[in-house]
C-alpha cells in the first residue's frame, strides 16, 4: 500500500528536523497507520492514514489541534494519535 505522500514531500522540500513542531509516524492496530507532519508557523497540519477499521488510504490537510484526531473519510471512524509514554 502507498504510504509514501509525506515522505516524498519532505525529500522535495529538503525538510529538516528544525522545520517541524511536529512529526510522528504510528503504527496502529489491524496494520493502520497514521503520520503527521506539522511545519512550524502553519495552522494545518499534513496527515495521512491507513484507517485501522477500514484499510483506506487517505492524505489530507488538516487543522492542527491537539490531541489530534481525524476522521476516515470512507468508514467515519475517528482515528485517534496514540499516546507516547514518554517522560
Ligand atoms: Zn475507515
Amino acid at each position: 500500500m502507498q504510504f509514501n505522500r509525506i515522505e516524498e514531500f519532505i525529500r522535495k522540500n529538503n525538510i529538516k528536523l528544525e522545520d517541524c513542531q511536529y512529526h510522528t509516524l504510528r503504527s496502529l492496530e489491524n496494520g493502520g497507520k497514521i503520520r503527521i507532519l506539522l511545519l512550524k508557523g502553519e495552522e494545518n497540519a499534513k496527515c495521512e492514514y491507513i484507517c485501522p477499521k477500514c484499510g483506506n488510504y487517505e492524505y489530507v490537510e488538516v487543522r492542527w489541534r491537539r490531541p489530534f484526531s481525524v476522521r476516515c473519510s470512507r468508514c467515519g471512524f475517528n482515528i485517534k494519535v496514540p499516546r507516547l509514554y514518554r517522560r
